[in-house]
This record gives structure tokens, C-alpha cells and sequence, in this order.
């Protein structure tokens, strides 16, 4: 990853390992970057949850080739990137903590031993040690640059194939309460567009995964967008680097319309 003069890199670090990092491409971001996926490390003293390594490397821990994105997206856009740093099999950092999902007993078509049964106690460990620093560092980046941030951008990957079924869409567009930069990137799509783009799949809000866009999108006023990409399109540092050239300006864009029509310049 390229970095600048301005740039800057810090984690919080625990029992758990490092649960979240924070690489910075500018000290006035104006992009907020998320990527709660980022990561398939399972802390050792949880025994990889009781899951084969097949699946501790597959999309059921993690979204494959986001973080990736995120990075190569940061290079290139003046911002800040929050990145998980632990599977979503111990904690899923886009879910709050009373959603059974946020520490699932099963993903897609695998049971995750090391969830099932879990005691109040230890379900709170995982809230405690992942999602709370998770989430407190996301509010602080966005109260430390509120003067310069315009705009929050999640970032995931998908699975191509999902109970057994292909998916065609290639890249979704995704909004929580707030669909004004969803819409605007849509109508702003660059044309004809390398991929097949869609609005709200392969999911949407009604799956539960506008967690971060309302807690920290919405709540805080800051357009928010949630973006999905296929992962058999982001498996090398190439294809991401790709991507993030595809996402970059069309972002951009987007943005400069939601300036000019909140009639800042
Ligand atoms: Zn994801």
C-alpha cells in the first residue's frame, strides 16, 4: 500500500489479539472507509471454534480480497480505513450485539461448534473484546474528522455461489436508512460499466447488514454506502487494485454531486 506524508497506522490490541486497525492516507480524510471483514483470524484460545481449516479460510469467516480493496481504495481517495481484525465467526462487527448473527452457531450451510452454547459470559467476552473496540473506534475516527469527512464507504466480498446457487450480480450497492450516496452512485454509474451492478444485492438492509451504516452513517449525518463485490473478482492484489481503480473515481463523483448539492464548496 502506498502511503504518504500524512499517513498513519494504529490498532487496539487485547486479549483478543488486534481486533481492529486504523491505516489513515491523509490527516484531513474525506472518506470514511470500513471494512468489518477484513480478517479470518480465529484467537488461538478459541480453538478455531471447532471448524475445519477449509472453512476457517472460506467466505463463511471473513469477505476474501476486501481488505485488499480498502487498501488499494485508501491509496487513492484521501482517507481514513477502519479494518477488522478477527473472523466474523467470533464476532460479526456489522451486527449489534443482541443479533443471534453476530456470533453465529451457523453460517450458510456450517455449524460453528465454538458458538453453539455459548454461555451469557463468554457471548459478552466476544461483545466486550471485538465489536465495543470495533465500534468505538469507528465513532472516534468519524468525531476526530468530522470537519473534513463526506462520506462513510463499507466494503465486502461474496460469495459467487451461496446455498448452492450462482449469483450473477458482480457489484452491490447497498444502503441502510439513508439511500441518498447509494442512489447517486447508481445514477452515476459509469457507463458501459465492467460489471454487473446492482442496488441492494445480493442483500439488503432487511438481511441485517446495515448495522454500521445507521449506527455510525446515519446517526452521525454522514452519507453512508455499502458495497458488495463478487469475490472470484478480487482473489489477486491485481484484481483488487482493479477494482479499487473502477470504485475510486466513480465514488468521487458521486461525492462531488452530494457536495455541490449540499451547496458546500
Ligand atoms: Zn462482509
Amino acid at each position: 500500500m502506498n502511503m504518504d506524508a500524512d499517513s498513519k497506522s494504529e490498532a487496539v490490541t487485547g486479549d483478543f489479539g488486534e481486533v481492529v486497525r486504523v491505516e489513515a492516507s491523509s490527516s484531513t480524510p474525506s472518506v470514511l472507509i470500513v471494512c468489518e471483514h477484513a480478517s479470518n483470524r480465529i484467537p488461538q484460545h478459541l480453538q478455531s471454534l471447532g471448524v475445519t481449516d477449509d472453512v476457517a479460510h472460506s467466505h463463511v469467516a471473513w469477505d476474501p480480497g476486501a481488505l485488499g480493496v480498502a487498501q488499494a481504495l485508501l491509496s487513492r481517495l484521501p482517507g481514513v480505513l477502519v479494518a477488522g481484525g478477527v473472523s466474523r465467526l467470533v464476532y460479526d462487527c456489522n451486527r449489534p450485539p443482541e443479533a443471534a448473527s453476530a456470533v453465529p452457531e451457523k453460517s450458510e450451510i456450517y455449524q460453528i461448534p465454538g458458538n453453539t452454547g455459548l454461555s451469557a459470559k463468554a457471548r459478552g467476552d466476544r461483545v466486550a473484546k471485538v465489536y465495543d473496540p470495533f465500534s468505538e473506534t469507528v465513532s472516534h475516527q468519524i468525531a476526530t474528522h468530522a470537519a473534513s469527512l463526506t462520506a462513510m464507504v463499507t466494503v465486502h466480498s461474496f460469495t459467487p455461489v451461496f446455498h448452492g446457487e450462482a449469483r450473477s450480480v458482480e457489484l452491490g450497492v447497498l444502503h441502510g436508512k439513508d439511500d441518498l450516496l447509494a442512489l447517486d452512485m447508481l445514477a452515476k454509474q459509469p457507463a458501459p460499466a465492467p460489471y454487473t451492478i446492482r442496488l441492494n444485492e445480493p442483500y439488503s438492509a432487511s438481511d441485517g447488514v446495515a448495522h454500521t451504516l445507521d449506527k455510525h452513517g446515519v446517526a452521525n449525518g454522514l452519507p453512508n454506502v455499502m458495497l458488495e463485490i463478487r469475490n472470484d473478482l478480487i482473489r489477486q492484489a491485481a484484481e483488487q487494485d482493479a477494482m479499487a481503480a473502477f470504485l475510486a473515481p466513480w465514488i468521487d463523483a458521486a461525492l462531488s454531486d452530494l457536495t455541490v448539492a449540499k451547496g458546500v464548496s
